[in-house]
């Protein structure tokens, strides 16, 4: 039997009142079903408890990111900063309970009292000084575009080109941020880029709990959008798409965001690309969760790989579309370094891989950079594409 003095000290009024402050209000509809914990990617993993069903109780017991002793608050940051924001358990929720945004709210306090992990620090002071969570130096952002003498954005232009900062930076990724200027090319459509002008979209800043950092740098660039007369926006990545698209119109930002497999399904069906060669290849398409589950994009992609002569199209059947499992990268966890056996992204390349596919195909560079280090890791060689190289390698 629980003390009245146990009673006290378990329920932390002021954790509480701060938790739904930062946006926990969720923790009040939930009824403790279990449902979300059975989804949760950390579930397949298996060699982690991540009792995502508890959070709600905690949050208004004002347990969460509540203790003072160093250990046990190293544990509890350890846990908040497992969730890769998949939205698996939102989908599944009979009452829609966000736990992403409640485990959001906690990590905005820890990011307050500068108790969050240090990999995570050092991103955000990344995007502080520089603009991208890679350290790059902003004046080479638009390196990648130089071999195919790309125009910047005027506003005699229909489209601002954005390829986020791993494709911009990267160099495996380069290739991707190029094939997909080719590709707009050869259809005609009229874009330009930013070039070393642009910044971060400011995604992973929010997800990590950084808001103010994230505000700033989110108002930067919509105030960069409205100064260069930008209307419609292409993005590479479903995280810079969501963010422009569904985040960006809380600080006045509204302009029109598409995702490359949307522009290229378009191209696609009016015949502005016609793909010329075979890919004689078992292609499986991994949904990205920010693309499909949380923005309903699952066609587009498929109507990319699916126009294409030869290739045979294959899903996870059990795992696919809104059932996709999380690459592991989200909600900052691209940065953070994972034990061997507690790799989100081992067991989705498993997962893909059990198809048979010859090649991976991914809608995202988040998703793309997981999987190339993850079978590295596996000591396999299965080539890892975006949906737009595979297009401009058959039409090139
Ligand atoms: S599924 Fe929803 S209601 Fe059920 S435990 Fe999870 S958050 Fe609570
Ligand atoms: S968003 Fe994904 S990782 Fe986070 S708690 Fe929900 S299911 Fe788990």
């Amino acid at each position: 039997m629980p003390t009245k003095k146990n009673l006290v000290i378990e329920i932390n009024s002021e954790i509480r009142d701060a938790l739904i402050e930062e946006g926990a209000q969720d923790a009040y509809k939930c009824y403790q079903c279990g449902k979300c914990s059975s989804v949760c990617p950390w579930f397949q993993v298996g060699t982690y408890e991540f009792p995502v069903h508890r959070l709600g109780i905690e949050t208004l017991l004002g347990l969460l990111a509540s203790s003072e002793e160093k250990e046990e608050l190293a544990r509890e940051v350890d846990r908040i900063y497992r969730c890769v924001g998949c939205e698996a358990c939102i989908e599944q929720c009979p009452l829609g309970v966000n736990i992403p945004a409640i485990l959001r709210a906690a990590r905005r306090i820890l990011v307050d009292f500068g108790s969050y992990p240090d990999t995570l620090k050092s991103v955000v002071q990344k995007l502080k000084n520089v603009g991208n969570p890679l350290g790059e130096p902003p004046e080479k952002r638009g390196d990648w575009a130089r071999p195919l003498d790309l125009k910047y954005y005027n506003q005699e232009m229909e489209y601002l080109y954005f390829p986020c900062c791993i494709p911009a930076y990267d160099s495996r990724l380069q290739n991707v941020a190029r094939s997909t200027a080719q590709l707009l090319r050869t259809a005609g459509v009229s874009f330009g880029i930013l070039g070393e002008k642009e910044n971060c979209c400011g995604e992973a800043l929010r997800r990590i709990g950084a808001e103010k950092v994230y505000q700033e740098l989110a108002k930067r660039n919509i105030e960069l959008f409205r100064q260069n007369d930008v209307k419609k926006v292409i993005t590479t990545s479903p995280h810079c798409y969501t963010t422009f698209k569904n985040e960006y119109p809380e600080f006045g930002g509204e302009f029109e965001i598409f995702h490359i497999t949307q522009i290229l399904a378009r191209l696609l069906a009016e015949g502005k690309i016609v793909p010329g060669r075979r890919f004689e290849k078992k292609v499986v398409y991994h949904d990205p969760c920010t693309l499909g589950r949380q923005n309903g994009i699952y066609e587009e992609p498929r109507a990319v790989l699916r126009s294409i002569p030869g290739l045979e199209l294959l899903e996870v059947e059990e795992f696919c579309r809104n059932l996709s499992l999380c690459c592991g990268a989200g909600g900052g966890a691209l940065w953070q370094d994972w034990d061997k056996d507690e790799r989100i992204a081992d067991v989705r390349v498993n997962q893909l891989l059990e198809t048979g596919a010859e090649v991976i195909a991914v809608a995202c560079p988040y998703c793309l950079q997981m999987f190339e280090e993850t079978l590295k890791s596996m000591g396999k060689e299965i080539p890892v594409l975006a949906v737009s190289e595979i297009l401009y390698e058959v039409t090139k």
